[in-house]
């Protein structure tokens, strides 16, 4: 009975996800190594197995939403001798290329299906079931996902074979983190030159300055009310998640060979900001840590 769903990984990510599943009345079994988060889930009424071999019972589909590759592809080798031939594996973690890769080689080898659908829309995406999954895969693992994927998020783009999905994820997510850096530097020097943030804002998201860490995500307290900048830069994106996702993207452009020299600088400095103790807070906080930087 492919209807029957395993999902692993019951953390900040996955525990709201499965929710999703349950309410609409999946047959979902949930699995987690951490009691906490086996007991979280259970309180929220989820099916938690105390095994991931009793999660797998009768199972022909496999989720997981879990730190990084290593995680994936241990929880994978285990689980693949118990799916049966043509089971899909659905994996929603954010990891690095290589590991991806190798998950689809090994799927096929196993005769299952798989598909790398990596999310953006954080927690709250998550509790409000409007994430964004980039997918990669082939046609058929993709429709198979297409049902699980359309209770748990609202855009999913399915972006080529497998490992595009994390290739999407990486290539955006690194673009982010250099466009916020960029759009913090401007404030700073903006403030140093007796520049307002409202005529900086007013000025640049209308002219070609302009971009979404600008426009949406302002930096700085004022021209954007909804941005972490007026609540003291609570997530949101912790700069803690931005690094990890800039080290995914230099692992990929070393691998690949691609010149990503603003991609290096952009990690440089996020991994300085969370080595002073601000990884929990949202990643636009950078203003502060290069304004804390400049002269008096
Ligand atoms: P988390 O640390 O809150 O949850 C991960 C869970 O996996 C933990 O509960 C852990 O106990 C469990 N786990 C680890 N190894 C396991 C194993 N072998 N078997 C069973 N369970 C295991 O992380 P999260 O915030 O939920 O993120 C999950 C993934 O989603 C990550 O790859 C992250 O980069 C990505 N992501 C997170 C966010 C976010 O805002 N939190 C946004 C986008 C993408």
């Amino acid at each position: 009975d492919t209807a029957r769903v395993a999902f692993v990984g019951l953390g900040n990510m996955g525990a709201p996800m499965i929710g999703h599943l349950v309410r609409a009345g999946w047959d979902v079994r949930g699995f987690d190594l951490s009691p906490a988060a086996c007991e979280a889930a259970r309180a929220g009424g989820v099916d938690v197995a105390s095994s991931l071999a009793e999660a797998l019972d009768g199972a022909g589909t496999l989720v997981t939403m879990l730190p990084a590759g290593r995680h994936v592809l241990a929880v994978f080798e285990e689980a693949a001798s118990l799916l049966p031939a043509g089971a899909l594996h659905l994996d929603c973690s954010t990891i690095d290329i290589a590991s991806a890769r190798l998950l689809h080689e090994r799927a096929a080898a196993c005769d299952l299906l798989s598909v790398d659908a990596p999310v953006s829309g954080g927690t709250g995406g998550a509790a409000a079931a409007t994430l964004t999954f980039m997918l990669g895969g082939t046609e058929a693992a993709v429709s198979q996902a297409m049902p699980l994927l359309e209770r748990m998020g609202r855009r999913i783009v399915p972006c080529g074979a497998g490992g595009s999905g994390q290739a999407a994820k990486i290539c955006n997510n690194m673009l982010l983190g250099i466009s916020m850096i960029g759009v913090c530097e401007a404030f700073v020097l903006a403030e140093k030159l007796g520049l307002s943030h409202q005529a900086l804002f007013d000025v640049a998201s209308t002219s070609s300055g302009q971009c979404w860490s600008l426009s949406t995500y302002c930096p700085v307290p004022g021209p954007v009310p909804t941005s972490p900048a007026n609540n003291d830069y609570r997530p949101g994106f912790a700069s803690a998640l931005m690094t990890k996702d800039l080290t995914l993207a230099q692992e990929a452009a070393r691998d690949a060979g691609a010149e990503t020299p603003l991609g290096r600088a952009a990690l440089d400095l996020y991994a300085a900001l969370v080595e002073a103790g601000e990884g929990g807070r949202d990643f636009s906080a950078m203003v502060e840590f290069l304004r804390a930087r400049s002269a008096p």
